[in-house]
């Protein structure tokens, strides 16, 4: 059986986090964030550990470590019954973060739309994964030269994966409008999927 999911898509800043949890908050709806997995992690523990090294050069985890923490994370969710695959849908922030993790999950999630929150305006990014660093104590994000390689790992890593699924599940977003006006140009999407 695969996953029911649709895939929040953008640049690090353009509003994924913020769109999931409240596409989260719906009933049927489970927002699941990859970056967040990562850092529920113990800081000590191997993984975490990894995942300080990588995250902390602006750089994407191993795919292996990834694809395993996040399908014992989605077995978990589904064994203490917080999933209901039957009957929910994923909404996925983070994951697949690249072609290869797409293909590797290409058997276990049915990916019925890719949101491509859009922004045009880097400086205005960068500008956001900043403030959050502040609010949120995000290592990763406090510091310019590592959101420049966030951003260009997204570019070089990420961007493919539109092209992996394909014009037909892709719906273009406008990131740098309000967030509501972005959440109602999901939803009109959503609904249909
Ligand atoms: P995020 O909060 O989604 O921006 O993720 C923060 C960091 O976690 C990223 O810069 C990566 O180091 C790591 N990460 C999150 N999701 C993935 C993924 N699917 N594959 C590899 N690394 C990831």
């Amino acid at each position: 059986m695969k996953y029911r999911c649709i895939l929040l898509f953008g640049a690090p800043g353009a509003g994924k986090g913020t769109q999931g949890k409240i596409l989260g908050s719906i009933p049927q709806f489970l927002h699941c964030s990859c970056g967040d997995v990562f850092r529920n992690l113990r800081a000590e523990s191997p993984l975490g550990k990894t995942f300080l090294e990588y995250s902390g050069r602006g750089e994407l985890v191993p795919d292996p470590q990834t694809i395993e923490l996040w399908q014992q994370f989605i077995a978990d969710l589904t064994k203490t019954g917080r999933l209901h695959p039957e009957r929910d849908t994923l909404v996925l922030d983070g994951i697949p973060r690249n072609v290869h993790q797409a293909e590797i999950l290409r058997d276990v999630l049915d990916v019925v739309g890719v949101f491509y929150l859009c922004s045009k305006d880097t400086e205005s990014l960068i500008a956001r994964i900043q403030r959050r660093a502040m609010k949120e104590n995000r290592l990763d994000d406090a510091n310019l030269e590592i959101i420049r390689q966030r951003l260009k790992t997204y570019e070089n890593e990420t961007k493919p994966v539109l092209k992996f699924y394909g014009k037909k599940l892709v719906h273009e977003i406008d990131a740098d409008q309000s967030p509501a006006k972005v959440l109602s140009d999901i939803l009109r999407h959503a609904v249909k999927s």
